[in-house]
């Protein structure tokens, strides 16, 4: 992608016209949440206005378009993968596409799903593997599910930059790890983790894997096969689509062989007074009514994306992350985290500003109309063990410019003078 192609893609995103504080607005929290376009937009209008009804029941017209167009999503959603559509299960996002599993597997570990679900039964002395770098939906769930189940939680420890090798982790799995759940790319270090090598480590120790593709699916070309993984969650809101709709991808025979985590409508075949039996999945995890016409709108986020081409966005974004680490070893007082200038990585990068906390670095860019990330960006831990309890995170998408990277390079510059902190205990260092 280059700057003239962005240039003219900006146009497809209204919300990007914005002023703020005076200032043309650049958004750079798009880790947090992106922008959509107007094509996202009309897509869940125009579903909306012409195909609204309740799915898969009803023998009306409108029912039978709604149906068709929400079982469509599921396909270009599946296509987008390289799975099959009835291995994806829409959700609200990918913290529960995460707690789905987490709690399925609970429910497995109290005999329920009979037999076929014996498989995922967790018991005491079996190991839960995650990273030290986990966001806290990868972790919490986790943790949930060991104390349910008298499983040990143990984690794969990282380093001063908050990343970790294949080596980190083939030291921590036993063979009495049964699930390995890690970050795909971590939302505060930008790292990208060597997944399909952790995968095919973890396997063979007869272990499960659930990868978080939060950070991952908005921005490089995922497939699941090639991944080697078990479980996949993804936001809709991460990757030009709506809020309040995620996918969990499993393997279909994992899928059919684990027991529900939600109960009610829409995911049963029979029901007596005492008891149910359940569809297939997907229909087994899809309690309720669904999020329908965020499930049309991120299919459509899903278009956007491939007609602008992924390897291209990711390639885009690798080098915006380029010049900012570039443009923030220059300024005295600036510890960036995860990996060293010249590593391939994300997007995104985060830093502590020596003297300033991030609420304030944070500030000082919303008034020149520069949006980050401050705080801890739901790491605890991660930020605890690189002895910060904030950062600063700037993150770049698709519409990012390099005159907005500048801007905010420029605008990260003047900090400290403006807080009048002068002396320095790191320059530019890349910790
Ligand atoms: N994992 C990672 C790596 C994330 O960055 C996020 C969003 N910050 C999540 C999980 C959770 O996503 P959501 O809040 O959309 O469920």
């Amino acid at each position: 992608l280059t700057d003239a192609e962005v240039l003219r893609l900006r146009s497809d995103f209204p919300a990007l016209a914005a002023e703020v504080n005076g200032q043309p607005l650049a958004y750079l929290d798009s880790a947090a949440t992106a922008q959509r376009p107007a094509s996202v937009l009309d897509a869940e209008r125009e579903f909306l206005l012409t195909s609204n009804a309740a799915v898969h029941r009803g023998a009306h017209t409108l029912a039978g378009l709604a149906t068709e167009a929400f079982e469509d999503a599921r396909a270009t959603l599946a296509d987008f993968l390289g799975a099959d559509p009835d291995e994806i299960v829409w959700t609200s996002n990918a913290t529960d596409a995460l707690n789905l599993v987490a709690y399925a597997i609970g429910n497995a570990s109290r005999g329920r799903g009979g037999e076929a679900a014996r498989r995922f039964a967790l018991s005491a002395g079996d190991e839960i593997l995650v990273t030290e770098a986990e966001h806290h939906a990868n972790l919490i769930p986790w943790q949930e599910l060991a104390a349910a189940t008298g499983a040990t939680l143990r984690f794969i420890p990282v380093d001063d930059a908050g990343i970790y090798t294949l080596a980190d982790a083939a030291a921590a799995l036993t063979e009495r790890t049964r699930i390995v759940a890690i970050g795909h790319v971590s939302n505060v270090t930008g790292f990208v983790a060597p997944v399909a090598e952790i995968a095919a480590l973890a396997h063979e120790r007869g272990a499960l894997v659930v990868l978080d593709a939060c950070q991952s699916a908005p921005h490089r070309r995922l497939n699941v096969a090639e991944l080697g993984v078990d479980f996949l969650a993804l936001s809709g809101h991460k990757m030009l689509g709506p809020s309040g709709i995620g996918v969990l991808w499993g393997r279909a025979e994992l899928l059919n062989a684990l027991p529900p985590f939600r109960t009610g409508g829409s995911m049963i075949s029979t029901v007596t007074m005492t008891e149910a039996s359940y569809l297939p999945a997907p229909q087994r995890f899809e309690a309720g009514t669904q999020p329908v016409s965020q499930a049309v709108a991120l299919a459509e986020a899903v278009r956007y994306l491939d007609s602008v081409g992924l390897e291209r966005i990711d390639a885009r974004e690798n080098e915006l992350a380029q010049r900012m680490l570039a443009g923030l070893a220059l300024i005295d007082g600036i510890r960036v985290v995860g990996p060293a200038a010249g590593v391939p990585r994300a997007g995104l990068v985060s830093f502590d500003v020596d003297g300033v906390h991030a609420h304030d670095v944070g500030q000082y860019l919303d008034a020149q109309g520069i949006a980050v990330r401050v705080g801890h960006h739901c790491a605890q831990p991660l930020h605890r063990r690189l002895g910060l309890t904030a950062t600063t995170r700037a993150s770049a998408y698709v519409y990012t410019t390099t005159e907005e990277v500048d801007r905010f390079l420029a605008a990260v510059a003047l900090v400290r003078p403006y807080f009048g902190v002068t002396a320095t205990t790191t320059t530019g260092a890349q910790a």
